[in-house]
């Protein structure tokens, strides 16, 4: 059994109620390890821990906070293949793309913001009295302090990256941290809290509970010596998080759901169109929350666009995420797996047409060891209204659905016409129109003639339903930093 602990005060220590959780290895469907099952008292342990460690954390200086994370990163380099390993097992996704991005990413968050602390300025502003009645002249400028202990909450869909995706912003700008992963992804939060400790980050800036969200994450939430609270996850929880924390006056921020279109218009470059399509539509099986899920096809292309899409998603090769040629692995849980499944019968009892996939992976056709994981095959469907819930709801499943339209000014009504607005894809070859689609996109990322394309300094995050702030670049450094204008006259 591969039992984890939480990590309080630079120790492993096991929770206080002795309650654990199981670990589930989506791509066997067995249990394989323990998980501690925290309550709220793990929470104030931790929470204290913080607290005592932040005064001296954030009177480091930004050179030496950086060299730490540096070193993190570099440890992180050097244990990928450990990483990336209880990353796939855990997850269910393909060993090759926890190597090739998951991984690579998380040391890439942590050289991103420790080298971005040795830039940082912040705003002067030079008064000269004039137009305000009884105005002098006078100096501000605004002073930027970490803000305490930061409440980090992060879900299983790519574990370490999203995790290390708030860790690093926070850490780097001198606050301490305590931090929940998913309970369903929780390895490889714990071997970063190793690595940590090789680091010589100093015991209790960092603080890693395991547990459940109703339990262990709501207890961050409310714990009122946690003045932020970052989160990424479903909308549902985040609407609560916004509901409790708001009334508390916490900085937050929300990275929730999404269900994003990829617009292909008559005159885009169809092969870049179609490849891009099938990265966006089913990498890590469907369950990134950037997925072009809703694809939007010009009718003039339509039916042979789904008639190449379908052949292709047929020949995704679906296995064994430990094995090299495997390019689809498994849904992180039994239950996710039940609703993706109810969503795509929905579907089907709705009128759709499955033109390929639409069920479980038969077991006869899984490697052996795989016979009972949570496998679904990738699954195309058209033909259904716009406003149905399938094509409304986040499914996060290797699910796409492709709807044609007339014109620009019907894609863009498609496009926008649901709670979300996370990210959007076009494909045109007309610069004209990539401009002003992309501005009339209700998105916070609008991604032309490529997706998943990631620059770690750009604001990153969602509009409506898919939440609330930024983070990425400024604007992390900005959330994670409390800003105070100091006005001198004179
Ligand atoms: P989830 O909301 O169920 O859980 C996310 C995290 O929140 C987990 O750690 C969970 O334990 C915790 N949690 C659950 N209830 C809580 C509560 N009441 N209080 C505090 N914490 C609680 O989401 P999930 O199923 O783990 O992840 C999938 C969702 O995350 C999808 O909707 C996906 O779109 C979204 N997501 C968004 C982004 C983004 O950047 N916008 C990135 C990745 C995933």
């Amino acid at each position: 059994m591969n039992d984890i602990a939480n990590f309080i005060g630079g120790r492993n220590v096991p929770p206080l109620s002795s309650a654990y959780l199981e670990n589930v290895d989506p791509a066997t469907g067995e249990v394989y390890g323990r998980v501690p099952a925290s309550c709220p008292q793990d929470v104030d342990a931790a929470t204290a821990a913080a607290a005592a460690a932040f005064p001296a954390w954030s009177a480091t200086p930004a050179s030496e906070r950086s060299q730490i994370l540096l070193g993190l990163a570099d440890l992180i380099d050097e244990n990928l293949e450990l990483l990336a390993r209880a990353e796939s097992i855990d997850s269910g996704k393909p060993l090759s793309l926890a190597r090739a991005v998951d991984i690579p990413r998380s040391a890439a968050n942590f050289r991103h913001f420790a080298t971005a602390i040795l830039h940082i300025s912040s705003e002067f502003h030079d008064f000269d009295g004039g137009g305000i009645p009884g105005g002098v002249p006078a100096l501000n400028y605004t002073l930027r302090r970490p803000r305490g202990v930061a409440g980090l909450i992060s879900p299983w869909n790519l574990p370490l990256y999203l995790f290390t995706w708030k860790i690093a912003p926070a850490l780097a700008t001198g606050n301490s941290v305590v931090a929940k992963p998913s309970e369903i992804t929780p390895m490889t939060a714990s071997l970063l809290a190793d690595l940590c400790t090789q680091a010589g980050l100093p015991p209790g800036v960092l603080n890693i509970v395991h547990g459940t969200g109703p339990e262990c994450g709501a207890a961050i939430v409310r714990h009122p010596d946690i003045p932020a609270v970052s989160f990424t996850g479903s909308t549902k929880v985040g609407q609560w998080i916004a509901q409790t924390a708001g009334p508390m006056f916490k900085r937050l921020s929300l990275e929730l759901g999404g269900k994003n279109p990829l617009i292909v218009f008559e005159d885009a470059d169809v092969p870049l169109a179609m490849e891009t399509a099938m990265r966006a539509g089913f990498s890590n099986q469907g369950q990134i929350c950037l997925c072009g899920s809703r694809i939007l096809v010009h009718e003039s292309l339509v039916e042979k666009f789904i008639a190449d899409l379908t052949e292709r998603a047929r020949a995704l090769r679906v296995g064994d995420p430990l094995d090299a040629p495997t390019q689809q692995g498994a849904l992180s849980s039994r239950a996710h797996l039940e609703k993706v499944a109810s969503l795509v019968n929905l579907a089907r009892d709705l009128g759709g047409t499955i033109h390929c996939g639409g069920d479980r992976v038969a077991a006869t056709s899984l490697p052996t060891r795989c016979r009972s994981g949570f496998f679904y095959q990738p699954t195309v469907i058209s033909g259904l209204d716009p406003a149905c819930p399938v094509e409304q709801e986040e499914i996060f499943g290797p699910v796409v659905t492709v709807q044609a339209f007339k014109d620009e000014a019907h894609a863009v009504a498609l496009a926008n016409g649901t709670k979300y607005g996370l990210a959007a894809t076009l494909f045109t070859q007309n610069a004209s129109r990539a401009h002003r689609v992309a501005a009339r996109m209700e998105a916070g990322i609008v991604w032309v003639n490529c997706w998943m394309v990631r620059d770690l300094r750009t604001p990153f995050g969602g509009a409506k339903a898919s939440g609330v702030g930024r983070e990425g670049g400024m604007e992390a450094i900005r959330f994670f930093t409390e800003p105070k204008n100091i006005c001198i006259a004179g």
